[in-house]
């Protein structure tokens, strides 16, 4: 950075200071502002950020376990590990070395026509950990782009059957499933990607049948989302290819949660309508629910799930696209337009696969499952501190996961609510980051009791600041 800032000339230095620092009359003269804060505002451009309103970024340089380290010497407790994806805590040293051994010996081969030995592991050590009959692991890069060979493995399944009618898709209001064009269009009923309506295609939405502790209308609500999927199996059974759906916790709309009863019966419709279920556990996998995937959680097996987040416990982009083994079977033929026309520049990276070895690793040698328990436990403690209090409605919690809404008349993700929150969590040290006025703690397994105490704590300060 220092040579970068060389390169610049004294004037052209003063001239970023000047423009990119919104908040510079609160800089002191003498206060040291970092060289990586002045080119990041000079040229980087941050995901899901409005540029111009948005506080400046804050410059991690190191992290630890639950502790994320700023460079101007600030600790943040990390209570969203990190996005969703961290699972062990930062920085883990198994999960490091073992990265750094793959480096050394195979870094990255084409997965065309080649394979290697950390790919073939990890996909058999996968397939023995989920619910059975889902055989045939398919690598990609990112949740979304997991997202998408879903579709695609769906159109086909059917088009390769002769039923190439069947092009419709059939997902839930509040889903989200990536940002890429296929993933927005399958998570339209989020409404995050409406300015992109001309790129996506019709996707029918059921309602979600969210429920939280002391609901009492749960079971009218799964009844009138199954009643709509009746009335879309009437209107278009022939033409659907496939339902989507996040299990248990619909995570960006706001940790919204349903009954393992809702995807029993939603499963056992589809099953006999013969329409394909897609688990998009991008979230829910690994642990988050409880159980190590919400799927064997809720006791039900779909025709393929989907997985990324904390699938390399936070270390590298990876994910997996994992179906029956009948789906695969579709594909096979004496044709290549029968085989399935997906593949990226970095399919199935060695560095990643090995991360993903050294996590499943992690889980057996610190009984990392056995843990999870006993963080809803303090989830639960944690809550029951706030639910008394009048902001807070609609408390919910499940395995890791925990959230409340707080009332709010701008209720959504645009809820200014959200912001405040957000800066006054800042302040104090932690890292939360309200989905509107859905506040939600989804910490890494590392976690104890004191820092979730403590972060809950906050949270009631907070309340009493609105
Ligand atoms: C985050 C997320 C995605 C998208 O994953 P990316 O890695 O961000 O592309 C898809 N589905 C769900 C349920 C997610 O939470």
């Amino acid at each position: 950075m220092d040579k970068l800032r060389s390169l610049l000339g004294k004037t052209d230095t003063e001239r970023i200071l000047d423009h990119n620092f919104r908040n510079q009359q609160d800089l002191l003269p003498e206060q040291d502002v970092s060289d990586t804060l002045i080119f990041d505002r000079r040229h980087v451009w941050h995901p899901f950020t409005q540029e111009q309103t948005a506080p400046d970024p804050i410059e991690i340089v190191a992290a630890s376990g639950m502790r994320l380290q700023a460079a101007d010497g600030r600790e943040f407790l990390d209570l969203i590990s990190s996005w969703w994806v961290n699972i062990h805590g930062h920085a883990h040293p198994t999960i490091a070395a073992a990265i750094a051994r793959q480096a050394q010996t195979l870094e990255q081969v084409i997965f065309a026509g080649f394979t290697h030995q950390p790919a073939v592991q990890l996909a058999t050590e996968l397939v023995q950990r989920l619910p059975q009959g889902l055989t045939r692991i398919f690598f990609s890069d990112d949740g979304s782009t997991a997202v998408e060979v879903s579709l695609k493995i769906a159109l086909q399944y059917w088009r390769n059957q002769g039923e190439s009618q069947r092009t419709r898709f059939l997902a839930f209001t509040g889903g989200y499933h990536g940002d890429t064009v296929g993933a927005m269009s399958a998570g339209r009923g989020s409404h995050f990607f409406d300015t992109y309506g001309s790129l996506l295609f019709e996707v029918g939405l059921l309602p979600f049948p969210e429920t939280w502790e002391g609901d009492t209308g749960v079971e009218a609500r799964e009844q009138a989302a199954l009643t709509c999927l009746e009335t879309c199996l009437a209107d278009h059974g022939n033409s659907i290819a496939a339902v989507i759906i996040e299990p248990l916790v619909q995570g960006s709309a706001g940790m919204r949660m349903c009954r393992p009863q809702f995807l029993q019966a939603l499963a056992k419709r589809l099953r006999a309508a013969g329409i394909l279920l897609i688990f998009d556990e991008v979230m829910t996998g690994f642990g988050r629910t409880g159980a190590l995937f919400a799927s064997l959680k809720a006791q039900v097996t779909p025709d393929m799930i989907c997985l990324s987040k904390g699938l390399t416990a936070g270390f590298l982009p990876m994910s997996v696209t994992v179906v029956r083994e009948e789906v695969y079977a579709a594909f096979l033929g004496e044709t290549f337009d029968r085989a399935l026309v997906h593949g990226h520049s970095f399919t199935a990276n060695p560095l990643g696969c090995a991360a993903a070895l050294a996590s499943l690793q992690v889980f057996e040698d610190e009984q990392t499952l056995a843990k999870l328990p006993q963080i809803e436990t303090w989830q639960r403690q944690g809550m029951a501190t706030l639910v008394d209090h009048p902001l807070v409605q609609r408390v919910r919690v499940m395995g890791t996961i925990a959230a409340f809404d707080v009332v709010a008349s701008d209720a959504g993700y645009s809820s200014g609510i959200g912001a405040k929150l957000k800066a006054f969590f800042h302040e104090r040290g932690l890292l939360l980051r309200p989905l509107g006025n859905v506040v939600y703690l989804l910490p890494p397994y590392c976690v104890e009791e004191a820092e979730l105490a403590h972060a809950y704590q906050v949270i009631g300060q907070a309340l009493q600041t609105l």
